[in-house]
């Protein structure tokens, strides 16, 4: 059996168009364009990278791409002022702070100064408490992203067994949330999971966000499942030069899998797609 390749590169397509058209209706509507603010503290580079891309994808769905690149010295308090900047700026419907923040700064403090109607990255305690208790909110990107790739490649989803492995705030958490409202039977494996081959084993979807590469073995896999690899790992190779893989060793797994996500070009391309369509749904919802 060889899977099935999910394009994420395609389906955020898509969806950047579907959100293109929905802003041009909303500048229609309001007379303004939604507006997306992102702020970088620091000099990361791959941060620096995420943080140009986002702004272009911004740009090219018609909205308007707001940018803060303050300096890795910068203080909490300078930084919670402004974002209470942000939050009452009417022209800003979506703000988003780029993680991981200096050492020094307390992120969590950080997140939760966001107004929950502006967080398009879904980490704010309201949005996280919406998400679990199944109401309308801001969903973080990566997961939700997830979500459409799986129902797209399987359908309807009641009833199957997912096997999410990860569970930080920011993918493994809020997918096991997504699944378990869109009623499949849900199983959320981290570091302490005993057996973890034993239950991806029972898996009709699997979603690794690990940050290991190829840690998800071939052999584990359901034949049939629905695999999506969320990681994304930077290995180097013997040339010097280096290449992207994920946290599933994709060529065992697609000959055993019913529909796979690579790397690069699966869960990527849907994480900013999804961005897009929050800061809209944020636009519309204030407006
Ligand atoms: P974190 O480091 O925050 O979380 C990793 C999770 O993996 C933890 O819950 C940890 O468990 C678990 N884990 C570690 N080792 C094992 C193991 N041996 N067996 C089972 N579980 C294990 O990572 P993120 O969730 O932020 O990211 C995960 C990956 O996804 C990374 O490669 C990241 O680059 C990628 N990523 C990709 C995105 C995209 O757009 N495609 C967006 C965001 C992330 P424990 O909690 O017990 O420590």
């Amino acid at each position: 059996m060889s899977a099935v390749l999910i394009d994420g590169k395609a389906r955020a397509a898509a969806l950047r168009a579907e959100v293109a058209v929905g802003v041009a209706a909303f500048v229609t509507a309001h007379g303004r364009a939604p507006g997306l603010t992102v702020v970088l503290v620091g000099d990361d580079p791959a941060s620096a990278v995420y943080v140009g891309s986002k702004g272009k994808a911004t740009r090219e769905a018609g909205m308007i791409s707001g940018e803060h690149r303050l300096p890795a010295a910068t203080q909490e308090a300078d930084l919670l002022a402004l974002i209470a900047r942000l939050n009452a700026d009417p022209a800003v419907d979506g703000i988003l702070v780029q993680m991981p923040l200096p050492g020094h700064i307390d992120s969590d403090r950080v997140i939760a100064a966001i107004d929950p109607a502006k967080d398009v990255d879904g980490l704010h305690p309201i949005n996280t408490g919406l998400l679990v208790s199944g109401r309308p909110g801001l969903v973080p990107c990566t997961p939700s992203g997830c979500l459409m790739l799986i129902q797209e490649a399987l359908g309807n989803i009641s009833g199957a067994e997912a096997v999410v492995i990860g569970r930080s705030i920011l993918v493994g958490k809020p997918m096991a949330a997504l699944l378990t409202n869109a009623s499949a039977t849900v199983t959320l494996a981290h570091s302490r999971t005993r057996d973890l081959a034993g239950h991806v084993a029972r898996a009709d979807i699997v979603v690794a966000a690990v940050g290991i590469p190829n840690m998800v073995q071939g052999d584990w896999i359901k034949p049939g499942a629905c695999v999506i690899d969320v990681g994304i790992n930077r290995v180097a190779l013997p040339d010097g030069k280096s290449r992207l893989i994920g946290d599933v060793d994709f060529a065992a797994a697609s000959a055993r899998a019913g529909w796979i996500t690579p790397v690069p070009g699966g869960v990527g391309p849907m994480t900013i797609a999804c961005l897009l369509a929050n800061t809209l749904s944020a636009a519309r919802a204030r407006a």
